[in-house]
């Protein structure tokens, strides 16, 4: 089952000023966006104490403990694992716990100054936000608004692969809204610019934070309008059209990802309308 799909025990609640107890949960994200782990778990306070520095903030809640964000007195770099890997380790509701933990700890740590007069931010007592101490500038978490979407043509789906991908992966056309953009007219944008392609029916499906570092995934499915394809290799190492009935020979986006809950959409709608015409 896809990753938005999956219901969790994990609830948002923000407290500065919390008290961490024995049991609680302690999440440590680093600069890459690694998390620390002992034993594959998330240590509880307990067993991790002596190796913090400072506790940041509480920022959940998964049943009776609390989750915190904190930074250790050391390096530890060993005891770091890659957060998409962790995956198949943690329970859901700690795995997206940890989601937001990245998403958090990215922020603050990239925002210890004010932008404005170069004063110290500090988190405050009763919203999620930092404020300068010097001139009292607000800082609010950065969301970063994102589109990505599967086209369709009758039995075909296009899809398309970046150079990062993970070798013969292929995925949704996706980009960052611009400022002044609706959502729709951002993902046609990033359609025509990627591929060439003009698109219809644009139907919005779902959303999706992917917190690597603050991304909010906005998806939609579209039908194939009119051009040519035409790629980006700036943007993209390929694109193609697939038969949906042959998707089996390509690598799909991983459950995690917005990507393969749209790819089905599609997949279902061709089979349903398959359906009707037999
Ligand atoms: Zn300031």
């Amino acid at each position: 089952m896809q990753l938005i799909n999956q219901q969790t025990d994990f609830n948002y609640f923000y407290d500065v000023n919390a008290e961490v107890v024995a049991n609680d949960l302690i999440f440590v994200v680093d600069s890459k966006s690694k998390i620390f782990m002992i034993d594959n778990d998330i240590p509880i306070f307990d067993g991790v104490a002596k190796l913090l520095d400072s506790i940041v903030c509480q920022f959940g809640v998964i049943g009776s403990q609390k989750c915190f964000i904190a930074r250790l007195n050391s390096d530890l770099s060993d005891c770091y694992n890659s957060i998409r890997s962790s995956y198949k380790l943690l329970d859901i509701s700690k795995f997206k716990a940890m989601l937001l933990a990245n998403h958090l700890t990215t922020w603050i740590n990239s925002h210890k100054y004010c932008g404005v007069c170069s004063g110290i931010n500090e988190l405050i007592e009763r919203e999620l936000f930092q404020k300068c101490k010097s001139c009292g500038n607000m800082n609010y978490p950065t969301v970063s608004p994102c589109v990505i979407g599967a086209i369709y043509d009758q039995d075909k789906i296009l899809l398309a692969r970046s150079p990062h991908f993970a070798s013969n992966v292929y995925s949704c056309v996706a980009g960052f809204v611009s400022p002044g953009e609706n959502i729709e007219q951002a993902f046609a944008r990033e359609v025509m610019e990627e591929v060439g392609l003009s698109i219809k029916n644009i139907q919005y499906i779902a959303s999706q934070p992917w917190p690597f570092p603050h991304s909010l995934m906005m998806g939609f499915i579209a039908e194939y309008d009119s051009g040519e394809l035409k790629i980006d290799y700036n943007e993209l190492e390929d694109a193609r059209w697939f038969s949906i009935d042959e998707l089996g020979d390509i690598i799909l986006p991983s459950e995690l990802s917005i990507a393969s809950f749209l790819i089905e959409q599609v997949v279902n709608k061709y089979r349903l309308n398959k359906k009707s015409f037999v």
